[in-house]
């Protein structure tokens, strides 16, 4: 029988992404039931491992039985000192620009802006950052593998593509002269902070 996990997030641009990594492992991969209906742990840690530990031992608490991952992830800027890092999806909220950040992501195009007004006047080789992902399993309330994973870039001075999500179409990808924007999403598996975490952690579950 397959591996069967539900995965607790409510962003449009994650489910994407663990969809089609459900496609390449044999691995069944859904969102947890009732998600929408269930009131959202507050993510105060200060670390993507803590949050995604809270979230996973939270959400697993509502499907008995079951192994539910959450990921915290998000973008790590050097000439920011890491920053939005752990505040990626509340970029634009944190600085005042939109009221809070919501479920499908809306405040992209605002986390977007501040990140370029951030970085007005850096030079490009001054512009490497990183997505970092940190993914959790747990299940009964107790969390049981977590995995971690990362990929390099830079940040581009205006948006190229129409794929992914978030930060993807600032993040560009040297060796292969894109934006995580501008590649399909097998090949962002591939290589991607969440897909490299989310194969190592299926590799653990099968042990
Ligand atoms: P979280 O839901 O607290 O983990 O927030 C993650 C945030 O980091 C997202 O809202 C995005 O802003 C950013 N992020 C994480 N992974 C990606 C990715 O694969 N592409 C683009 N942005 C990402």
């Amino acid at each position: 029988m397959p591996l069967h996990l539900y995965v607790a997030t409510t962003s449009k641009g994650k489910l994407r992404d663990f969809r089609t990594a459900a496609e390449t492992h044999a691995v069944s991969i859904d969102p947890l039931p009732d998600l929408a209906a269930i009131e959202p742990p507050e993510e105060d840690g200060d670390t993507f491992a803590k949050n995604a530990t809270l979230k996973a031992v939270y959400y697993s608490r509502f499907a008995p039985g079951a192994i539910v991952l959450a990921d915290d992830s998000g973008l790590e800027v050097d000439a920011l000192s890491g920053a939005p890092g752990v505040r990626s999806a509340r970029f634009a909220a944190d600085a005042g620009l939109v009221d809070s950040p919501d479920a499908n992501d809306n405040s992209d195009v605002w986390n977007n802006i501040v990140l370029l007004q951030r970085l007005d006047g850096v030079p490009p080789p001054q512009r490497t950052a990183r997505y970092h992902c940190v993914l959790v399993a747990a299940r009964n309330g107790e969390s049981t593998h977590l995995t971690d994973g990362s990929v390099e870039g830079m940040i581009l001075n205006a948006p190229r593509g129409t794929g992914g999500f978030g930060y993807d179409p600032l993040f560009y990808l040297p060796k292969l002269d894109r934006t995580m924007a501008e590649i399909d999403l097998q090949t962002k598996l591939s290589l991607s902070h969440r897909g490299r975490a989310l194969a190592a952690l299926l590799a653990k579950l099968r042990i």
